[in-house]
C-alpha cells in the first residue's frame, strides 16, 4: 500500500499525537477562571504562540477555527466590509463557495495568476478584498503572492491568502508575504483533522461568523478543541519544509511521463505534488486502477461526495480534455522510495494496458 494523497490529508505526526494525548487529560474549559480553566487556557495560548511564531504573525492575531474551510470563510465574511470580491480562478471551493459572484482573476497555462489583470481589476472600481492561494491543492502551482500584495497595497485592497497547502511544505510567513490574512489547516501539515487558524495582519479588523460566547477575542465563538489545537501546534512545529520530497516526486513524474503522462502546473510548485494527465483515460478510472494496485491518489477534483467532477483548476488553465484526465499524486511527509516505486510500477502497468487497448497517446 502506498498513501500518496497528502494534499487531501497528511498522516498524523507522532509529536502531534503525543500533544493530543496530553491535552486529552486536561480537564476544564479555557474560559473558566479557576485553576483547571487556567490550565486549559495555557494549552490554547501556548499553541497560539507556536502558530504565531511559525507563520510570522502576532499571537493576538491568531484565530483558531475548525479547519481551512472555516478560516477561508471567516476571512471572506469578516474582512469584506462592503468591499467587492476578487478571487483567483484556481482557488479552492472553500473560497469559491464563500465568495459567489466574485470577479475572477484569470491564470495562465501553468496556473499562475495574471497580475496585470489584477491591476486592471483593482484600478477600476471601489476597494476590493482579493483572495489568492499560496499553493494550489491540485497542481501545487505557487502564486506570486508577494507581488500581488504590493499591487493590493497600491490600490487600497485587502489581501487574504489561502496558505492551507503551502504551510509546512515551504516557508510561509504572513509578515513577509505582506498580506492581511492567512488561512491554515492542521491536517494538511500532519496535525489532526478539525483544527485550523486564520492569522490576521496587524491592521485587519474581523467581523465574526459565529459570535457565540465571545471566545477568540470575540472573533470566533465556541469552546475550542484543546486536543486538536495542541496537535495542530505540535505538527506545525515539526512541519517546516518539504523540499526533501522533490526528488521522490520528480522520480514519479519522470516515470509517468515516459509512458505518456502530461504534467499539469508550473515550474514553481510544491515539492510534494505532481498533477499527471493521461490522455484518453478518465481520472476516475485511473484512481480506481491505482487503488486496486494499492496506490492511493486522487483525481484532480474529487468532491466531498466522492464523485469526480471536471477540474475547475485545469479548466481555468485552458487544458481542455486533460481537465477530466488528471490525477494528483501528493507525497506525505513520511513518503519513502518504496511508496514511489509502488506507484511507478502500478502507473506504468496501467498506461501499458491502455496502450494495449489501442489508445494512441498523441491525439
Ligand atoms: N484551501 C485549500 C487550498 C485546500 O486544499 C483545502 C482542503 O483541501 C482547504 C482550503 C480546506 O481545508 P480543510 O480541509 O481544513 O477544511
Amino acid at each position: 500500500m502506498a498513501y500518496l494523497d497528502a494534499n487531501a490529508s497528511e498522516p498524523l505526526r507522532p509529536q502531534a499525537r503525543e500533544a493530543m494525548l496530553a491535552a486529552l487529560d486536561v480537564t476544564g474549559n479555557p474560559a473558566s477562571v479557576h485553576a483547571a480553566g487556567r490550565a486549559a487556557r495555557r494549552v490554547v495560548e501556548q499553541a497560539r504562540e507556536t502558530i504565531a511564531r511559525r507563520f510570522g504573525a502576532s499571537a493576538e492575531s491568531v484565530v483558531f477555527t475548525s479547519g481551512g474551510t472555516e478560516a477561508d470563510a471567516l476571512a471572506v465574511h469578516g474582512l469584506a466590509a462592503g468591499r467587492r470580491l476578487v478571487i483567483g480562478a484556481t482557488e479552492h471551493d472553500a473560497i469559491r463557495a464563500a465568495a459567489p459572484g466574485a470577479a475572477v482573476l484569470p491564470v495562465d497555462r501553468e496556473g499562475v495568476a495574471d497580475l496585470a489583470a489584477l491591476e486592471r481589476l483593482l484600478a477600476d472600481g471601489p476597494p476590493a478584498l482579493v483572495c489568492l492561494m499560496l499553493a494550489n491543492n491540485e497542481t501545487g502551482t505557487l502564486q506570486p503572492v508577494e507581488q500581488a500584495a504590493a499591487i493590493c497595497r497600491r490600490f487600497g485592497a485587502t489581501l487574504h491568502v489561502d496558505g492551507v497547502q503551502a504551510a509546512g511544505r515551504m516557508p510561509v510567513d504572513l509578515a513577509a508575504l505582506g498580506a492581511d490574512s492567512l488561512a491554515l489547516s492542521s491536517h494538511k501539515l500532519g496535525g489532526p483533522l478539525g483544527a485550523g487558524a486564520l492569522l490576521l495582519g496587524t491592521a485587519a479588523a474581523l467581523v465574526p461568523l459565529i459570535a457565540g460566547g465571545g471566545q477568540e477575542r470575540g472573533r470566533r465563538g465556541g469552546t475550542p478543541s484543546l486536543p486538536a489545537i495542541a496537535g495542530f501546534a505540535a505538527a506545525a512545529e515539526q512541519a517546516r519544509d518539504g523540499a526533501y520530497l522533490a526528488e521522490l516526486r520528480d522520480w514519479a513524474e519522470a516515470a509517468a511521463c515516459r509512458v505518456g503522462a502530461v504534467v499539469c502546473g508550473g515550474a514553481a510548485r510544491l515539492p510534494n505534488t505532481a498533477c499527471l494527465a493521461l490522455p484518453g483515460m478518465r481520472a476516475e478510472t485511473q484512481v480506481i486502477a491505482l487503488d486496486l494496485a494499492g496506490v492511493q491518489v486522487s483525481a484532480g477534483a474529487a468532491c466531498s461526495s466522492g464523485k469526480v467532477a471536471r477540474s475547475h483548476v485545469l479548466d481555468a488553465m485552458g487544458l481542455g480534455a486533460l481537465a477530466g484526465e488528471a490525477i494528483r499524486v501528493s507525497l506525505p511527509w513520511n513518503a519513502t522510495p518504496a511508496d514511489v516505486e509502488c506507484f511507478v510500477v502500478a502507473y506504468v502497468e496501467m498506461a501499458e494496458r491502455r496502450k494495449a487497448r489501442g489508445f494512441a497517446p498523441n491525439r
